[in-house]
């Protein structure tokens, strides 16, 4: 074996072993389905300036700025399909090999790919929200008004501001999703951290805090992360890949597909830094 299968067998082995093993997830896995990380070239954020959250809420121009940008990224949104680093970590959870998934991102593929226990801890953006009565309106009656000339939706119900249910800059992270999050990493026993580049706080204390409790951290990622000498096990590949190697590994069934890649800018919000 060389070094690159004994890492994949090594991967394997921790997962049979773990009882309570978690996946940490940031845009690197979602790059594989053809959305760009908003901090890299191409993304969101070399296009735009991001919306701050209080800016969101005080100024209409700002809204206004807000909506043309999800409008713009609508197709992209619409486009993009779960990647076999999404179906691994499905299948894994299935196989109760994985108990959940704690993610950055906001697009929905875990979701779509299967998995049922999601931490979504920047929201997501399948669903637009009411900041007044928390009425849900969902992004395709969204896109279709603003193709109709609206430049800023508000609630049907009430009038109030609508927003993509993401985490804004500026705004807080969910605190009950971030205190389930927080317990999950306490307990776990394994961590396989996928495309995250762990410098984002607090998420990047998730995978950290479970390695100081003990537990065996797994970092595939295709650039360096501060963590990286922490790690029991470190690929700079890709996860689909990656992931689908580990998969044939266990025997697992799983219909895989030929992953995508492209350089389409992304749709969504940004987490806070
Ligand atoms: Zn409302």
């Amino acid at each position: 074996m060389n070094n690159d299968q004994k890492a994949i067998a090594k991967i394997g082995q921790y997962l049979a072993e773990a009882k309570r093993a978690i996946a940490f997830t940031g845009a690197g896995i979602s790059t594989e389905s053809g959305i760009a990380d908003f901090r890299s070239p191409g993304g969101v954020w070399s296009k735009y300036q991001p919306v701050y959250f209080r800016d969101f809420l005080s100024s209409e121009d700002a809204r206004r700025r807000y909506w043309k940008m999800k409008k713009e990224g609508y197709d992209e949104f619409k486009a993009a399909k779960p990647n076999n680093g999404h179906r691994v970590l499905a299948r894994l959870e299935a196989a109760g090999m994985i108990v959940a998934v704690i993610t950055q991102n906001i697009d929905g593929l875990h979701q779509d790919a299967g998995s049922r226990r999601v931490l979504e801890l920047h929201g997501t953006s399948r669903y637009c929200l009411c900041l007044d009565c928390d009425a849900r309106f969902s992004p395709d009656e969204i896109q279709r008004r603003m193709e109709s000339g609206v430049e800023i939706p508000l609630c049907d119900h009430c009038g109030g501001l609508l927003k993509s249910a993401t985490v804004s800059f500026g705004q807080s992270l969910p605190a009950d999703v971030l205190t389930e999050a927080f317990d999950l990493s306490m307990n776990a026993d394994m961590v396989l951290a996928l495309g995250s580049s762990l410098v984002v706080e607090p998420a990047a204390s998730i995978p950290l805090q479970a390695k100081n409790n003990g537990a065996r951290l797994v970092i595939i990622n295709r650039t360096e992360t501060p963590l990286d000498g922490l790690a029991d096990v470190v690929i700079h590949n890709s996860i689909g890949e990656t992931l689908s190697r580990v998969s044939n590994h266990l025997g697992l069934e799983l219909e895989l597909q030929s992953s995508v890649s492209s350089e389409q800018s992304a749709p969504g919000d940004a987490p806070p830094r």
